[in-house]
């Protein structure tokens, strides 16, 4: 892992230094890029008609749904180029567009991938990017099938769609859990802002001193979390498997918080999450302690987990009961009872989605 800051110090590099093997951009031209790029990809999947190349992308339709998806990345907004090194961003890019096709309980088959970059970006950061982009693919069985290049004037976006499908039955909302449905989340929480907490800290140490060596130590999962994130494909295959269909479902991008209040919202129910079922990471707690932030917020309002949080009812419970990849958080109630967390002093307090940036403000 401590490669990861040296690839970063060496991207800031290559991006001051005027004498490293940097190609031009400019030099290149639109078509050139867009042809180098994309180039490698390979097509999988039998929909996928026709990929890059064409004025448009050409995909069959079949008997299932379509699921369509998209976010936008904004340097400086969304990431940091100082220690998100150039093939995690495409990565991660990827994955988090993944992961919203997923949370409809559906299969991922296509991408789009739209970039406006400026003329500081030499040839070979784009490259980076975009090794990124393809082992996403790769890993997950995507197919590149097109998109738009374009500059800007200043820092790099990314935006990326998703396509995907599912059968109509199959497909999972937001909007249809029920009073008393239990609550279930994958994986762990909070890792990804605690991992954040550590880059933040060794950016301003750098800053101070370049030549002090960061210290990652110990800090390897909760990196990992925050720079290549994962998608839960795994889990959508987990529950066809176990014949398990959720009520409702969302992905973990904001927070467990604001998640479970669209679901609840949504599905016009309240809920009792339970403070001490909160699946945490041994490093998350340390790294809280270290920190001196309270582990449970961090795990509550974080974000960026692309964890996977829904609701079953409750004759499922012996399906998913003891496995691993499985925690019960919590269950449902009728509406009027409010969305709360139980303490572990088995006190409610009412759960209110704060964003990102309110955790440090405590
Ligand atoms: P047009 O001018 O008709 O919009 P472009 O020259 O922008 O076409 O794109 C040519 C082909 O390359 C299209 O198939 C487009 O989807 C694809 N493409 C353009 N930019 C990207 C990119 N950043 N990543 C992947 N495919 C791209
Ligand atoms: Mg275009």
């Amino acid at each position: 892992m401590e490669g990861l800051f040296s690839r970063c110090v060496y991207l800031c590099k290559m991006l001051e230094d005027k004498n490293q093997s940097r190609t031009s951009l400019a030099e290149l031209g639109e078509f050139g890029l867009i042809n180098h790029i994309t180039k490698h990809f390979k097509v999988s999947h039998k929909a996928t008609v026709k990929a890059v190349g064409d004025d448009a992308a050409v995909l069959e339709s079949s008997e299932k749904q379509t699921l369509i998806t998209t976010d936008l990345l904004i340097e400086g907004v969304h990431f940091d180029l100082s220690y998100m090194p150039l093939k995690h961003l495409g990565y991660k890019a990827v994955v988090v567009n993944l992961s919203d096709v997923f949370a409809m309980n559906g299969e991922a088959e296509q991408i789009t991938v739209s970039l406006a970059v400026s003329n500081r970006f030499p040839l070979e950061a784009i490259e980076e990017l975009y090794a990124g982009i393809q082992l996403a693919c790769e890993t997950y069985t995507i197919d590149l099938i097109g998109g738009d290049t374009t500059s800007s004037t200043k820092g790099i976006l990314i935006s990326v769609t998703a396509i995907g499908k599912a059968n109509k039955e199959d497909v999972v909302y937001r909007n249809t859990a029920k009073e008393t449905d239990l609550i279930v989340v994958t994986g762990d929480l909070g890792a990804a802002f605690a991992g954040l907490q550590i880059l933040e800290r060794e950016k301003e140490v750098f800053k101070d001193n370049a030549a002090v060596q960061p210290d990652f130590s110990g800090k390897d999962y909760i990196l990992e979390r925050q720079l290549k994130p994962e998608a839960r494909q795994d889990v959508i295959q987990l529950l066809k498997d176990l014949e398990v269909k959720p009520t409702s479902m969302i992905d973990i991008s904001d927070g467990l918080s604001s998640e479970i209040i669209h679901l609840c919202q949504q599905g016009k129910v309240g809920c009792d999450l339970y403070e001490n079922k909160i699946p945490l990471d041994p490093q998350v707690i340390s790294t809280c302690e270290e920190f001196n932030i309270d582990a449970t917020t961090v795990a509550i309002n974080g974000g960026e987990d692309y964890e996977l949080l829904f609701t079953i009812i409750m004759e499922d419970f012996e399906k998913i009961k003891g496995n691993p990849n499985f925690t019960i958080i919590g269950h449902m109630t009728s509406e009027s009872e409010g969305i709360h967390l139980v303490t572990r002093a088995n006190t409610k307090i009412r759960l209110k989605a704060r964003g990102w940036d309110s955790i440090s403000e405590e």
